[in-house]
């Protein structure tokens, strides 16, 4: 391969190498908070929840302080039965008899109903619980090892610029300037190896003549379509990838 090729598509795979690690390294904090911020959602989620058994166990002691003195009035209604003089009292009172038999078996009603609502949140309770714990053992985790990546993507990113430097100050001013432009108009990449006739960075057709050329090796040639520095790796190559 021509000297000058060489050095532009090894500049290209150690721009890459330093551009995955920047990205990665830019990574690690927002993945930090965002687990963090799952976690603050478990939590906010088991305050509400709290929240809400503490009204439904307050509902629940209204409701049987409710029961207590329905029943007590039923009691009184029973003793007036014996006590009343005439027919329509009695009638008037078994009436009542009734009715607070009917209060009597709706509240009791609503007191199961509550009960089952404090079981399922209590029950809710224990499983977030479950999982805030697991979910601070995994935020804690990842920050360790998100501070030990970080040293080490550093040191890649330091020892790549070297290799960086090295090879670029081996290259021609201007085709390295060039190598530069055409980084900034395709998102980092200015060189794309050829498949097939096919440019892989913009996968457009490229003339035949200029693929025997890009095959030999021996001339610096450009994508004419996304100016990427074309190169091309022989059957034996490929078999490894
Ligand atoms: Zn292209």
């Amino acid at each position: 391969m021509n000297e000058t090729l060489f050095l532009i598509v090894s500049l290209g795979e150690v721009d890459t190498r330093i551009d995955t690690a920047r990205k990665e390294l830019e990574n690690l904090p927002l993945q930090i908070s965002k687990k963090f911020n799952e976690l603050k959602t478990l939590q906010e989620e088991l305050e509400d929840i709290k929240t809400r058994l503490e009204e439904t166990k307050r509902q629940r002691i209204r409701k049987e302080r409710n029961l207590e003195e329905t029943q007590s009035l039923l009691n009184k209604y029973q003793k007036q039965l014996f006590e009343v003089k005439t027919n329509e009292e009695y009638t008037a009172i078994l009436k009542e008899i009734d009715n607070t038999r009917n209060d009597i078996s709706v509240l009791e009603d609503e007191v199961i109903m509550l009960l089952e609502e404090i079981d399922n949140y209590e029950e809710s309770i224990k499983k977030l619980e479950g999982s805030i714990e697991s979910k601070r053992r995994d935020v804690n985790a990842f920050r360790d090892f998100s501070k030990q990546r970080e040293n080490e993507l550093k040191k890649t990113i330091d020892e790549l610029t070297i290799e960086r430097e090295r090879l670029a100050g081996r290259i021609d001013k201007m085709i390295l300037s060039r190598y530069e432009r055409t980084r900034e108009h395709n998102q980092g990449r200015a060189t794309a190896i050829v498949v097939d006739g096919v440019c892989q960075n913009c996968f457009v057709n490229l003339p035949p003549q200029l693929v025997n050329r890009v095959i030999l090796g021996e001339t610096v040639e450009r994508c004419p379509n996304c100016a990427c520095y074309l190169y091309h790796k022989d059957d034996e190559e490929h078999k490894d990838e």
